[in-house]
């Protein structure tokens, strides 16, 4: 690991990072080899979860692609240093700021989306002109060895390095130091990778979890709604960080919406036998998810096929905040269901909790739709939608509070990646000479003057 790091940062101190040119062939060196090694890798992480051509397009490669893309038109724009006005103190200079990458930076991802959370963050490193050290999760272990494989054959290790293992492996890259590090996972090792980059102080940012709530309001388009509720719910199984993990429902509307809920999953390709159903990642997931489930509160679904680590869509009723269901992140296809009788019941509880990653707005009235956004905090969400604000690169991802620090995708990802260098350029054609001594009263009104004060 050592060696490796000092390599890196050997590299990056040649300033062949620093090339714009550089950064846009290597992003586009990335997205050849990913398109040449496309039905490998689409094998890969079907072997895993059982997921299929068109998701792993939909939710893993097209929004690399896409990254790539915007990283490759837009970083000429993004890198250009910027002008800002000058105050009068400073008179005669000019003001800018320079973005500059920030060194060896370190990724560490997570298993749910194994190709597009670890290698979003690369991009956008390498957009920024840093160096990287990928480490993706090994729970989706063929991926994990397609993506080491593949990057690191085309790659030169001193630039771009995939390193595979878990927690030994990881724990000895974090006694390391780097220049970054970005991290997605669980609040719980967020906490480990924060405590290790603070004895370096390495900035970090921190892509989490939570129990990220979906508010439907009396008035809401119930059909569309739930149309798109159910489809955010149950992609990937409900193994997405940005899921809506539980319904907040007004008690008026209960039958409708479980009713309508209950079609959608039907009517969905859902149905397991078609081969297209996302697997649970593994034997100790399965488990946990099963004894969430409290069988006298299913109101459809519940089966669990063990064998082939499959779970059922499942819509829970009746469910209150105390419920074990409600006591962590589901990360799974269980969607539970609390009614409510007023709005100002469920504002409290929301923020009694921690702050969710995702919150989304089921309403057509302005009014309450302003209220919600105004009070609730979040790390970002969508209103008579869900997880779609993620496909919009201009919108920076990511959460507050214990559900994250920082942001990404798009500009936001490449400042993410870069320190911001601020520079005053003075002229030497003229001094004021106020600030020198003798101190006088009459060069204090005049700074005074200067600073814009009576
Ligand atoms: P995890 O925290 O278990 O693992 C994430 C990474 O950390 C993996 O690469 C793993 O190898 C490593 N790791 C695990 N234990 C470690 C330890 N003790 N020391 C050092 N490294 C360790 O998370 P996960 O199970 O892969 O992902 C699920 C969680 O991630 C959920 O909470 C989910 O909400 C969150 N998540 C967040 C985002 C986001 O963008 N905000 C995206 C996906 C998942």
């Amino acid at each position: 690991m050592k060696s490796l790091i000092d390599q890196q940062r050997a590299f990056f101190n040649s300033n062949q990072t620093k090339d714009l040119k550089f950064r846009i062939g290597q992003l586009q060196k990335l997205k050849s080899l990913l398109l040449s090694n496309q039905n490998r890798l689409n094998e890969a992480i079907y072997k895993d979860f059982g997921k299929s051509p068109f998701e792993t397009f939909t939710n893993e490669f097209g929004l690399v692609f896409l990254d790539i893309d915007e990283a490759c038109s837009k970083l000429r724009k993004w890198a250009k240093r910027k002008r800002v006005r000058t105050n009068w103190v400073n008179f005669p200079a000019k003001s800018y700021i320079i973005p500059e990458p920030l060194g060896v930076s370190l990724i560490i991802g997570a298993w749910n989306y194994p190709y597009q959370l670890s290698l979003a963050p690369a991009i956008a490193a390498i957009a920024a002109g840093n160096t990287v050290i990928l480490k993706p999760s090994e729970l989706p272990l063929n991926t994990s060895n397609i993506l080491a494989e593949v990057i690191n054959t085309a790659f030169d290790p001193a630039f771009f390095h995939v390193v595979e293992g878990g927690i030994e492996e990881t724990t000895a890259l974090l006694e390391e130091r780097f220049d970054k590090i970005f991290f997605t996972g669980s609040t719980n090792v967020g906490r480990i990778v924060y405590q290790a980059a603070a004895k370096h102080l390495t900035p970090v940012t921190l892509e989490l979890g939570g129990k990220s709530p979906a508010i439907f309001t009396e008035d809401a388009n119930f059909k569309m709604g739930i149309k798109r509720l159910i489809w955010a719910k149950f992609l990937n199984s409900g193994q997405t960080c940005i899921a809506p993990d539980y319904v907040l429902l007004p008690k008026s509307r209960k039958n409708e919406f479980l009713e309508l809920a209950k079609a959608e999953i039907e009517q969905a390709s859902y149905s397991i036998e078609n081969g297209n159903y996302i697997r649970i990642i593994n034997d100790k997931n399965l488990e946990r998810l099963k004894n969430l489930i409290d069988p006298d509160k299913v109101y459809s679904g519940g089966e669990i096929r063990e064998g082939q680590r499959i779970i059922q869509p499942t819509l829970m009723h009746n469910v209150t905040f105390n419920d074990a269901i409600m006591q962590e992140e589901i990360f799974g296809p269980i969607l539970p269901v609390i009614t409510y009788d007023s709005l100002d019941e469920v504002i409290p509880e929301i923020k009694k909790r921690e702050k969710p990653l995702s919150c989304y707005l089921f309403t057509t009235n302005s009014s309450i739709r302003d209220k919600l956004l105004h009070e609730l905090s979040f790390g970002g969400g969508a209103i008579n939608e869900a997880v779609m604000h993620i496909s919009n690169s201009r919108l920076p991802f990511g959460g507050v509070g214990q559900s994250g620090t920082g942001s990404y995708h798009g500009e936001a990802g490449f400042r993410t990646f870069s320190h911001y260098k601020s520079i005053l350029q003075k002229a030497t054609w003229f001094e004021t000479n106020l600030k020198y001594s003798p101190y006088s009263e009459g060069k204090l009104k005049w700074i005074r003057r200067l600073m814009g004060m009576k």
